[in-house]
């Protein structure tokens, strides 16, 4: 590093604009260690205060890919389809969608990440399963996604390996909640990973990352248009993160969901959101004209059990223990179970997604500090959610644990996460409006 970083911080720090050649100093500096994680997270912080442009973005983006190589799925027959989301609590949809669209016959190449901050990540979930390895060369991800349909791995030490450790960093500094770095880092893998289009699920209310309506805007147009800058195909589709997706908080606990989702039940809301990506994800693999077309398709493939035989067929390629799979009751749940009681007669008024996610990290759910492990059969499990109605001493929420010490603080929590009204709630929208190269209109 021929620059002094402390220059590149200041200048940041003052609302400067960094050259391409700066940025790709720093993030070159940071994967090589000649950067330590004290200053990288002094430059994050400026870039969340100060922001980027998109000059400074397209060469953030372009230093992450060029960390690492370009994975080729050209052999692999089919316009190759992926899904990504910005950030949520309780959001599974990736564990379904992968195999949904797989039975329809989209190849999906699905590079995911871990928890960050209160959100939970998908390759966390994922290796719940017993065995089930998000580590794949490229020629396994290649042929997986050839003869399954589907894969979902982690960035490697050849894969965009700037943004799994920059990642990782932001997680624990404070330093996700940034439009350039949250659409350099997702779109950086999606390049790396060979997929020729993207669907993006831009998450909006009070777990997401960003809260206020323009910026999550802001956030879908950017990903649109630098997805569309490095040949990907991308539309974004903002759904409400203002309560948890589904019942489930939690890695085991939210792959128990997955599965009856893949069989064709599940909670309404996950169902909605899965479904309406889904029908973007048929478009954009020419499978269908509109995204309606395909809704009544990936119906029929959940309820056929097609989704689920290829999410059998994922994990068993990717080294998973299918039998726990087919036998769910032959994983042992978190040692302690506990359940919060709701306070009085009423209806839920609102559910903090953030403050959820939060509980679901203090249990082990996620990660406190960047190396910290995480516990699979930790979480919750929302038996009440907006729009409910609930008696006095009516279960609210199940928590389940394996430090008993936590619990009083999580089930406190819990209760305050919760806003109750005496009369009736209506259960709100989950779907916001669809972003593409045109704008934003309803979805
Ligand atoms: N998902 C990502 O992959 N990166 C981010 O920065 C946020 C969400």
């Amino acid at each position: 590093m021929t620059t002094n970083p402390v220059h590149l911080i200041e200048k940041k720090r003052d609302g400067g604009a960094l050259s391409a050649e700066e940025i790709s100093e720093l993030v070159r500096g940071y994967i090589s260690a000649s950067i330590p994680d004290y200053q990288m997270s002094a430059f994050l912080m400026a870039v969340v205060l100060r922001g980027m442009d998109e000059a400074e973005t397209l060469a953030m983006t372009r230093a992450y890919l060029s960390s690492g190589g370009v994975i080729d799925l050209s052999s692999v027959p089919g316009i190759k389809v992926d899904k990504h989301s910005t950030g949520g609590v309780g959001d599974k949809v990736s564990l379904v969608l992968a195999p949904l669209l797989a039975a329809a016959g989209v190849p999906v190449p699905m590079m995911a990440g871990r928890g960050l901050g209160h959100t939970g990540g998908t390759l966390d979930k994922l290796e719940s399963i017993p065995g089930f390895s998000t580590r794949l060369s490229e020629g396994a991800f290649r042929d997986q996604v050839a003869s399954v349909g589907c894969a979902i791995i982690g960035q490697t030490e050849k894969i965009v390996p700037a943004d799994r450790k920059i990642y990782g960093l932001r997680d624990v500094t404070g330093t996700v909640p940034s439009i350039p770095l949250i659409c350099s880092s997702i779109i950086s893998k999606k390049k790396a990973e060979g997929t020729d289009a993207l669907v993006l699920d831009v998450k909006l209310g009070r777990g997401a990352f960003l809260r206020k309506r323009e910026e999550t805007v802001l956030l879908a147009r950017s990903l649109v248009s630098l997805g569309k800058g490095f040949g990907i195909r991308t539309v974004a589709l903002l759904t409400a993160m203002d309560q948890p997706l589904g019942k489930a908080v939690g890695n085991w606990l939210e792959v128990l969901e997955s599965l009856e989702l893949l069989k064709g039940g599940g909670p309404e809301d996950a169902l909605e959101v899965t479904l309406a990506l889904g029908g973007l994800m048929l478009v954009l693999g020419g499978k269908t004209r509109t995204q309606q077309e395909g809704i009544p398709i990936l119906r029929g493939l959940l309820r056929s059990g097609a989704a689920y035989g290829k999410f059998l067929g994922m994990v068993k390629a990717q080294g998973g223990d299918a039998s726990v799979i087919e036998d769910t009751a032959k994983v042992p749940p978190a040692s302690f179970i506990a359940t919060v009681d709701s306070p009085s007669d009423g209806w839920v008024a609102g559910l903090d997604a953030m403050e959820v996610g939060g509980v679901a990290v203090l249990l082990g759910a996620g990660r406190m500090r960047k190396e910290d492990p995480v516990d699979p059969s930790s979480g919750i499990l929302l038996r009440k959610k907006t729009g409910d109605r609930v008696l006095r001493g009516e279960t609210l929420a199940t928590i389940f644990a394996n430090q008993g010490g936590r619990i009083e603080e999580a089930r406190r929590r819990l209760l305050t996460a919760y806003r109750f009204k005496e009369t009736t709630v209506p259960s709100p929208p989950v779907i916001d409006c669809l972003v593409d190269e045109n704008g934003e209109r309803p979805s």
